[in-house]
């Protein structure tokens, strides 16, 4: 790990704890050839896995409320879950979704859901979260964010941020960065996750950090839009990141890394 990277790499925590109550499954897939599925719900968070029981012989299964809880480090990441049908010799999937934990409050009445599966059918679950961190508006992030604007297509909506280059997002650019890999990119939400004090540092002005990254732009290329399409900004960031194909020539920088230096001096 180089030394200008680890200032921005805060410990991992966890900011909450997620309770899933499983109610019920409606309609899955029948994955077998004798009889119904087995279903068992599997939710997934990063490497934090929580699996129901087996119900057997059913395609509506009663998960009679059990109660599973997951860790959480950042409210921002959705929560996988996943369906299989278990059998003596085979697991077979019935099918999978994403759970969105962004918009639950802390200690809030339980949030029931009828989540479809990307096959067929649904299951029913009750969401509550129990935050182990102060929820309030970080003021000094809050304040770093005011009068700047998406370095990438110039949106005035910041909701995300680079902490590894120092540059302000909106949410459809900061889809990109993140499809981008840590390596080049290291994402997090202004509102949702816990910043550390050293990641609030190395944040940049949107003016400063594109003086370094976009200061050899060449006048054929169209500097992209908060209304620019999904390809459209895939191909500018990866040519501003990947390639570095705007950065001012004058700094010699050839690295993402010598041009982070640079632009934070
Ligand atoms: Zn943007």
């Amino acid at each position: 790990m180089s030394s200008s990277s680890s200032h921005t790499e805060g410990l991992v925590q966890t900011v909450g704890i997620l309770t899933i109550k499983l109610i019920k499954g409606t309609k899955l897939k029948n994955a077998d050839l004798i009889g119904q599925s087995d279903p068992q719900v599997i939710f997934t968070n990063g490497r934090q896995v929580a699996k129901s029981k087996v119900i057997d012989d059913t395609c509506n299964p009663d998960f009679k409320g059990e109660n599973l809880s997951l860790c959480i480090e950042s409210k921002s990441i959705p929560i996988k879950m996943h369906v299989v049908d278990i059998d003596t010799f085979s697991e077979d999937v019935l099918g999978d979704a994403e759970l969105s934990i962004s918009g639950l409050k802390s200690g809030a009445d339980l949030d029931v859901r009828d989540i479809p599966l990307n096959t067929e059918g649904s299951i029913t679950i009750a969401l509550s979260y129990t935050s182990l961190v102060e929820e309030k508006v970080d003021e000094e992030l809050d304040k770093l964010r005011s009068g700047q604007v998406c370095v990438d297509c110039g949106n005035k909506k910041i909701e995300w941020a680079s902490v590894s280059l120092g540059a302000w997002l909106c949410i459809a650019c900061s889809g990109v960065h993140r499809s981008l890999g840590t390596d080049i990119s290291k994402v997090r939400s202004v509102d949702l996750d816990v910043w550390g004090d050293e990641q609030k540092k190395g944040m940049l002005a949107s003016n400063d950090f594109n003086s370094v990254f976009e200061g050899g732009i060449p006048s054929s290329v169209q500097k992209i839009t908060p209304s620019s399409s999904r390809d459209e900004r895939e191909k500018y960031i990866k040519q501003k990141y990947v390639e570095l194909a705007f950065a001012d020539k004058n700094l010699k920088a050839t690295k993402l890394e010598e041009l982070v230096n640079n632009a934070r001096g």
